[in-house]
């Protein structure tokens, strides 16, 4: 591809904000859609869609190592995560509520929200510079609780940095509390298995493992009862009330299956893809920052700066040059903000303000990577014009 006819094409690095929709995904969907049946209706239209729906829930539990009847089908991880984030978890048929909610500072907005906590029981704790959970802080804050909820990302969204997992859940154990895993951004990248991390409740969204929008999974470990959302016909084992969104549950499942079945491939085509962009950023740019470099993270994922850069503009420079890149910041609304992953990570709001995520998928190919890098060539020296640190590398 020529420099020249970057624009007549588009390539898209913004899977952490949605993925597009993979074939047997939208076979699936397609299948659904073209059929009656309410599941819970007894003739054999509505076994027919029983069937998609259960078919879809064994799929979503292999790719998270769980059981199918551990699986809620929800609206999305949003409503996951607020269906999570609950004081009144059942454990073993006993209700002893959570009395304190501790979330880590990177979490996703509809985890810091601090679902159905009171304001008050809310708290959030701090991460390091790579934005990794303080542990000892954690310990220290469960002492507060008599029985804590804590809620803390697999990757996260922005950095694709990785949690210790199975280190909290052992100290949430230790302390008597319950452990609620956000995991939408590392279903899909890298193994999820919620047994051996220790996980008592996982969120998961259709949409960023190539199923559609709308579609998502809370898993409750067998033993655990969450009390409903939305209440109505006792649809989900009466966990979330409502005819099923068959065909995106469908859509879901199939999603689930193909990226369990390419995981391996997947993962390892990323991260050599990733690792070609990260190092050609720095031969470009020697003063790139990227966050998080120097810890595990997902192998798709880039959240990366340059001195004197300003997100909102990068960001449509890259666009005008057919690059649909991201700002770190949360940005779902439309509007820019300043990144509270980069603020809890301590960095000054003048970098992180120049954050721009740019985030792979199991189809992105070298010729887009190329173009990426053209385009990264082009735009970004255009961006530091003005700015002292302005000189690039040939
Ligand atoms: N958690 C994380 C880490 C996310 O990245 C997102 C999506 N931006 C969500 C939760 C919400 O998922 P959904 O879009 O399915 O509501």
């Amino acid at each position: 591809m020529t420099e020249t006819n970057l624009t007549a094409q588009r390539h898209y690095f913004d899977w952490n904000a949605t993925a597009p929709l993979r074939a047997q995904a939208r076979a699936a969907m397609l299948a659904a859609l073209e059929s009656v049946g309410n599941a819970s209706s007894v003739h054999g239209e509505g076994r027919s869609a029983r069937q998609r729906v259960e078919t879809a829930r064994r799929q979503v539990a292999a790719l998270a190592g769980a059981a199918a009847a551990e699986v809620t089908f929800v609206s999305g991880a949003t409503e996951a995560n607020a269906l999570a984030l609950q004081p009144d978890i059942g454990i073993e048929g006993a209700k002893i509520p959570c009395d304190r909610l501790f979330v880590s500072a990177v979490e996703h907005p509809s985890v810091l929200s601090g679902g159905r906590f009171a304001p008050d029981r809310v708290e959030i704790l701090p991460v390091d510079g790579n934005g990794i959970l303080a542990l000892d802080a954690l310990a220290g804050a469960l002492k507060k609780a008599d029985r804590p909820l804590v809620s803390v990302m697999f990757a996260n969204n922005e950095t694709g940095v990785i949690q210790p997992i199975t280190d909290i859940a052992a100290i949430v154990h230790a302390a008597g509390g319950l452990l609620h895993v956000d995991a939408v951004q590392a279903a899909g990248r890298i193994p999820v298995d919620m047994p051996s991390l220790g996980a008592d409740l996982m969120s998961l969204s259709s949409h960023k493992l190539g199923g559609p929008q709308g579609a998502g999974a809370l898993i409750v470990r067998a033993g655990l009862t969450v009390t409903p959302l939305i209440r109505g016909g006792g649809q989900e084992r009466g966990r979330r009330g409502g005819t099923e969104n068959v065909a995106g549950i469908a859509g879901f499942g199939a999603a689930a299956e193909a990226a369990r079945t390419n995981l391996a491939t997947d993962t390892a085509r990323m991260a050599a893809l990733r690792g070609r962009v990260e190092d050609a950023f720095r031969a470009a740019t020697p003063q790139a920052i990227i966050f998080g470099a120097a810890v595990s993270r997902l192998p798709n994922t880039t959240l990366v700066t340059v001195p004197g850069m300003k997100a909102e503009t990068a960001l449509i420079a890259f666009d005008l040059n057919g690059i649909a890149v991201s700002s770190g910041s949360a940005c779902s609304s439309g509007k820019v903000a300043a990144s509270h992953v980069l603020a809890a990570m301590g960095v000054e709001p003048a970098l992180a303000r120049g954050a721009i995520r740019i985030s792979l998928g199991p189809t992105t190919t070298e010729s887009e990577v190329e173009s990426l890098l053209i385009a990264w060539k082009r735009v970004v020296p255009s961006l530091l014009k003005n700015h002292p640190n302005q000189g690039l590398a040939a």
